[in-house]
Parts: structure tokens; C-alpha cells; sequence
């Protein structure tokens, strides 16, 4: 469904945005991943999930939170790729304290890779998708783009403007074959969110087991996780011919949370 195009996703060396390269690698999509600690495992794992259509990656370590990386590594998608026609804006990281002692470089930091990286991406990719009258925006945003959790300030104000960034995308180019939606998951059991389940297994000295079901019970009625695969095949979808009139949407795969 996608041989010969291009997508890039922000921080693939890790959780959703591994998951959602390996779909669209699956369906033929070039890859060119992005983020910290080792790219040349995920790598590989991306190649042989495009190997049957003959796929193509690269990788570039920009620091999402840097305006000149991501200049860099746009450029470096156009010289070896020819065009970025798919982005995933997918770097993201969380930090959890009350906002009277919130760090004020956790929130800079939090802003600037959950939020303003979009922004630079998507001008920097725009022009190309719109010249060639075809192109995806995915941002993976969270289920706090919709509704908010008390300690996480921060990532709920990036989340809830990545949506807002979503729905002017998508108008602006709603005229056009670029399309913009936004990808809203609740708990995804990565490193991320390990943490916190660590965090709470310490806290309330329970085994980790116990901490996941915890975690789970306080938002998510499912009981259970959303996958890295599942999220990839709805950013598949938000690419393939019925996804051409999906616009600005968020949508969420959260297992009941944003319902209640
Ligand atoms: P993760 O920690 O497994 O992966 C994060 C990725 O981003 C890694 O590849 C990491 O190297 C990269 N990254 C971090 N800082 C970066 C920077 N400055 N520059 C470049 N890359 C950087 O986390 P994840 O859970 O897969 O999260 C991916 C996205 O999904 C994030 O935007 C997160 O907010 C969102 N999300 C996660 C969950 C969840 O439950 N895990 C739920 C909702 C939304």
C-alpha cells in the first residue's frame, strides 16, 4: 500500500513510535527513524519488517528539543529520500510532580520535544507534501490531549496542544491531499510508562504486577494495555486510501478512559 513512500517517526528507537515504523515499514513504507540509545537493533527490526517489499531505512539522532536538529534531519530525509510523505511526530517524554515544584527545565524540556518539535517538523515537511498533493501527519498525542491527570502538567498542556496543533493542520490543508489526525493512546506499557509503574510499586511497596494493576484500575476500564502493534495499524489506516477524508481528528484507543 506504501512502496515508494517515505515516512519518518520521531523517536522510533523505542515503544509506539518502534511499533508504528514497523507497520508502516510492513506496508512498503521507506523508513527513517529517529531517537536516543540504539538505533541499529530497531533498525534492523524495521528492515525485516519491510523485507518482503523491499524497503529502505535511515536513521537520524536529532535531539527533538533542538530547532537546528530537526532542520538537520529534515534535510537529511529530502537528500537521501527525495521527500518525507508521511510524518510521525512521536518523541515524547513525561515527568510527574505537582506544579509548585515542577522543575521549570522539565517543563521547557517537555514543551519543547511533546510539543513545539511538531510544530518544526510539520512547516519543515509541509511544503514538499503539499507540492506533490499527497501526505500524513500523525502525532501521537495521549489520551491527556483530551482529559487531564493531576502531576502530569506539563505533558498535559503539550498534549492538549498537539490536538489543537492537529486541527489547524488539518484545516489548513483540508483542500489538499495532506491529511493531519492525532493518535490519543492511554496506558502503553514502554519504557515511559515503566517507570511510573515502578514509581507506584515503590511508593506503595507492591510487586509490579500489582502496580500495573493499579495503574490500570485508577483510568482505564479495559484492564488492559493498548500495543505498540495496534497503535502502528491505526496510523497504517490514517495512510490507506479510506483514511483521505479523516481530518483533525483525535483519536483515541485508551480502552474506555477519555469515556468515563
Ligand atoms: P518511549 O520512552 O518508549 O519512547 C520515546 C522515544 O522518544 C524513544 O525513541 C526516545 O529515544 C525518543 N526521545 C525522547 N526524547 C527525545 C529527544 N529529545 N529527541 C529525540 N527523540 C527523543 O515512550 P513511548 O511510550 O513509546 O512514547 C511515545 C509517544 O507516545 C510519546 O509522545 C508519549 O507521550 C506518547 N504516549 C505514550 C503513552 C504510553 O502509555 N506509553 C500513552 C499516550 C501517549
Amino acid at each position: 500500500m506504501l512502496k515508494g513512500k517515505t515516512a519518518l517517526v520521531t523517536g522510533s528507537t523505542s515503544g509506539i513510535g518502534l511499533g508504528i515504523a514497523m507497520a508502516l515499514a510492513r506496508q512498503g513504507a521507506n523508513i527513517v527513524l529517529n531517537g536516543f540509545g540504539d538505533a541499529d537493533g530497531p533498525r534492523a527490526q524495521v528492515l525485516e519488517a519491510g523485507r518482503a517489499a523491499g524497503i529502505k531505512t535511515g536513521y537520524h539522532g536529532a535531539d527533538m528539543s533542538k530547532p537546528g536538529d530537526i532542520q538537520d534531519m529534515m534535510d537529511y530525509a529530502a537528500k537521501d529520500f527525495g521527500r518525507v510523505d508521511i510524518l510521525v511526530n512521536n518523541a515524547g517524554i513525561q515527568y510527574v510532580s505537582a506544579i509548585q515544584d515542577f522543575p521549570v527545565e522539565r517543563w521547557d524540556a517537555i514543551i519543547a520535544i511533546n510539543l513545539s518539535s511538531a510544530f518544526h517538523t510539520t512547516r519543515l515537511a509541509l511544503p514538499a507534501m503539499l507540492a506533490a498533493n499527497w501526505g500524513r501527519i500523525i502525532n501521537v498525542a495521549s489520551v491527556h490531549g483530551l482529559v487531564a491527570s493531576a502531576q502530569k502538567s506539563a505533558y498535559v498542556a503539550a498534549k492538549h496542544g498537539i490536538v489543537g496543533l492537529t486541527k489547524v493542520t488539518a484545516l489548513e490543508t483540508a483542500p489538499t491531499g495532506v491529511t493531519c489526525n492525532a493518535i490519543c493512546p492511554g496506558w502503553v506499557l514502554t519504557p515511559l510508562v515503566q517507570k511510573q509503574v515502578d514509581a507506584k510499586a515503590a511508593e506503595k511497596g507492591i510487586s509490579n504486577e500489582d502496580a500495573k494493576k493499579l495503574l490500570l484500575g485508577e483510568k482505564e476500564p479495559s484492564m488492559h494495555f493498548t500495543t505498540p502493534e495496534q497503535l502502528g495499524e491505526l496510523a497504517a489506516f490514517f495512510c490507506s486510501p479510506a483514511g483521505d477524508n479523516v481530518r483533525g481528528v483525535a483519536w483515541n484507543m485508551d480502552g474506555g478512559w477519555a469515556a468515563q
